[in-house]
């Protein structure tokens, strides 16, 4: 009787290990099947296009292959400039940027099979979300194609100066309509002038050690005219002090204009041009090379201006954007596919 009870109890405690062993095995299992579709529906949230502002993937459905659009600031501000790196695409040439808000597209650049591209944000945008996309259609509307990779951006408020002020009527004297659009023609042509690819290596610098004397973007009224933006940074200093380039480029205008005085612009490639105004006397000419810190000319006051300044304006083909944003070193960084390619090829 004692030994049967033994071996029922041993019965017992063999069924109940037993039976604990099955309801753990598939309490497991039932965990990561629930766990499992919760993880992965939780990521694909926070990296879907549709998620929150700052997301810089998106996955794709073939095959999980993993497309970047990373953005630079992530958080920009009306008048600045974005740097763009997306891919891998399999054939980037074939794609266009489109954005839903006013603003200036460099020339793209594509370095194997990424893109890499620069876009201004007009100073008249509205705060917001917007959204950038990369889409298939060169050449054709860039709103219609077919969406390859997009990202939401947000768009911080800026507030821009104000200033009220006089220039002597003399200071334009002799001006006539005619020359002044001769002058546009030629500032709009030598902006357009460009090399398909960076001409830059290291970090852009400051033209001049000086006084900002009047910010990117102010708002101005000069005699009682209509309000205008400023569409460059001023930089006060003594008359003769030099002036240098902001960096490599080719020089594609140096001469007297009604408004800029003797004006310098210098060709960055891509689209990005860095423009010099009001010098007191050129050391460039056309078409000549220039490297980073570079002689441009000298500090002065020549055309619209009444005290010896530097007009420093910065442009994305005809559009001007935020020169003090190039001196963000880490803004204008050159791709490091673009740099091997560079040095095997020799690329100017
Ligand atoms: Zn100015």
């Amino acid at each position: 009787m004692k030994f049967n009870r033994l071996i029922l109890s041993l019965l017992i405690a063999v069924a109940f290990f037993i039976l604990a062993g099955f309801v753990y095995y598939y309490s497991t299992l039932g965990a990561v099947e629930v766990i499992t579709p919760d993880e992965g529906s939780t990521k694909m949230e926070s990296l879907s296009p549709a998620g929150p502002a700052n997301c810089l993937i998106q996955m794709t459905a073939d095959f999980g292959l993993t497309k970047k659009l990373v953005t630079y600031p992530d958080i920009p501000s009306p008048g600045d400039f974005m740097i763009i790196e997306g891919g891998p695409f399999d054939n980037p040439d074939n794609l266009t940027l489109a954005f839903d808000f006013p603003g200036a597209l460099s020339q793209q650049y594509s370095v194997g099979n990424l893109i890499y591209i620069i876009v201004g944000i007009s100073c008249d945008t509205e705060p917001g979300l917007y959204q950038l996309a990369f889409k298939k259609g060169i050449g054709e509307d860039p709103a219609a194609g077919e969406t390859v990779l997009a990202k939401n951006i947000e768009i911080a408020p800026k507030e821009f100066a104000f200033s009220r002020f006089s220039m002597p009527a003399d200071r334009t004297a002799g001006w006539t309509t005619a020359r002044l659009e001769e002058d546009r023609e030629k500032v709009r042509q030598a902006r357009e002038t460009t090399e398909p690819h960076p001409l830059w290596t290291d970090p852009f610098i400051s033209p001049l050690e000086g006084r900002i004397s009047s910010q990117y973007g102010a708002v101005r009224v000069i005699n009682n005219n209509p309000p205008r933006r400023h569409v460059g940074l001023d930089i006060a200093a003594d008359e003769g002090t030099p002036v240098v380039s902001t960096n490599r480029g080719i020089v594609r205008l140096a001469e007297f204009l009604l408004s800029g005085g003797n004006t310098v612009i210098v060709d960055h490639g891509m689209g990005l041009s860095s423009s010099y105004l009001h010098l007191d006397e050129m050391a460039v000419e056309p078409g000549q090379w220039v490297e980073c810190g570079a002689l441009i000319g000298t500090l002065g006051m020549t055309g619209y201006a009444t005290g010896p300044h530097l007009h420093w304006e910065v442009n994305i083909g005809q559009d001007a954007v935020n020169p003090e944003q190039l001196l963000d070193g880490d803004l204008l960084w050159v791709p490091p596919a673009y740099v091997s390619k560079m040095v095997s090829e020799k690329v100017n």
